[in-house]
């Protein structure tokens, strides 16, 4: 059988997982690029790939081996950036797909960087904190040679925070002779991180959120919201909506659904969660085993804020929101796209609506640069402006051209990469 895209050599068709579904994208934006479409097979090839051994010795005196991944998919524009998951689940293929993401979302709201990611195939929970601390610092050394402050600079992703960075921060520190903040962005305050860092990429979602509801006509104010994950963005989101009157009516994480039609108590499930781990054990919301159900909830605005390929035409047909803000980065296949389309969803992709994380990570690497720090308003209301200006100016494209928000924020995107590719030409 013919491939349907030509793949790097190194992945097979089928091992091309979420790496197929950006394929599928950026074919879908070439149409519109113009004479710069003739550097498109730029965006469909990885820059550059690590993969890494490492090894560790767990508590009880065994060796494990984990397989590690640090993926630079484009520089044109300025150093990688992306962030760093640790995930029994991890490929090859999504760590790619998570770095070409990136690359378009890192260019779709103007911070000045390329884009890039990283990850371990290792699930968190069954290890120690002392074998979490040598996964992470054995990992740092093995990429040591490809990122720095002015190269790549990685940040937290699923199942990685600000601790994870102060070690993967002194491990390259300790490597080069002296301390380098800026190597590393989700750091913790004391050690160069950012007000505001921690909850941006939830109040990114929250603030395009608004945007979108306002142009489908949607208060906000009562508005039924459901949420897949309730992590760092998931979590965040789902408060901040709660805040501003809306009724958060389901919530999904690893473990199972709750469902409350009259609106969850997202603090009160906060300290749960904090306590048991999941949303398992809740009493005050009915706890549902059937994960499919999640999707058939009544609601105004589904946040998928967990993992990719989460919508896909299989139940794309059953979704019954008007908006879906992606939290999570890939979480609709293209055919899901299509279906929803149909259906008169707005879908605000990934590569805008979860943004909020980059663009504060790029507020802290400005600041460690600079050695001077900014109060969590002013990066609040910075980060908000930046996250209208990118929502409008998208759908003001979007309208013009009769495509989705997600083809047009990819038009906006690779416009910008493959303008900087072109005025820079190849070397030699
Ligand atoms: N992991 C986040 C993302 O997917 C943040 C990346 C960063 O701050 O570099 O956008």
């Amino acid at each position: 059988m013919r491939q349907k895209h030509e793949v790097v050599s190194y992945l097979t068709q089928t091992e091309i997982g979420p790496w197929g579904d950006y394929l599928e994208q950026v074919d879908r934006v070439a149409p519109f690029l113009g004479s710069l479409s003739r550097w498109i097979e730029t965006l469909k090839r990885p820059k550059r790939i690590l993969v890494v051994d490492v090894p560790i010795e767990r508590d009880d005196g065994t060796i494990a081996h984990f397989e590690g991944y640090r993926v630079q998919h484009n520089t044109s524009r300025g150093p990688g950036k992306g962030g760093v998951r640790f995930h029994q689940d991890v490929t090859l293929s999504e760590v790619m797909a998570l770095s070409a993401w990136m690359t378009v979302k890192n260019a779709a709201v103007n911070v000045p960087y390329g884009g890039a990611k990283g990850g371990i195939r290792v699930d968190p929970r069954t290890l120690s904190q002392g074998e979490l601390q040598r996964v992470t610092r054995r990992y740092t050394s093995e990429i040591n040679i490809i990122i720095g402050p002015n190269k790549d600079i990685p940040a937290p992703d699923v199942n990685t925070n600000e601790r994870i960075m102060a070690w993967m921060m002194d491990t390259y520190s300790m490597n080069q002779g002296s301390t380098a903040t800026g190597v590393v962005t989700g750091k913790p305050i004391s050690l160069g991180g950012s007000l505001g860092r921690h909850e941006a990429t939830g109040r990114g979602v929250f603030v395009v959120g608004c945007e979108a509801a306002a142009r489908r006509g949607i208060d906000i104010r009562g508005a039924r919201v459901a949420v897949q994950g309730f992590g760092n963005v998931g979590g965040v989101a789902a408060r901040l909506f709660a805040e501003a009157g809306a009724r958060i009516v389901a919530i999904q994480d690893h473990a199972g659904t709750l469902m409350r039609e009259s609106g969850i108590d997202v603090n009160e499930l906060e300290w749960h969660v904090a306590e048991h781990g999941s949303v398992a054990g809740y009493r005050n919301a009915e706890f549902i085993t059937d994960r499919d159900q999640f999707w058939e909830t009544a609601c105004d605005i589904l946040i998928p804020a967990a993992l990719e390929q989460q919508i896909t035409k299989d139940n794309a047909g059953v979704i019954r929101a008007k908006i879906i803000l992606e939290g999570a980065n890939g979480p609709t296949t293209p055919a899901a796209d299509d279906i929803l389309h149909d259906k008169g969803v707005l879908v605000v992709p990934d590569v805008i609506a979860n943004a909020g994380g980059v663009t504060v990570s790029y507020f802290e690497w400005v600041q460690d640069f600079s050695s001077f720090f900014w109060s969590e308003d002013e990066i609040n209301q910075r980060l908000t402006r930046i996250m209208q200006e990118a929502f409008r100016s998208v759908s003001k494209i979007a309208e013009e051209r009769g495509v989705s928000l997600r083809t047009a924020a990819f038009i906006v995107a690779c416009t910008r990469v493959l303008q900087a590719r072109e005025l820079r030409g190849l070397y030699p």
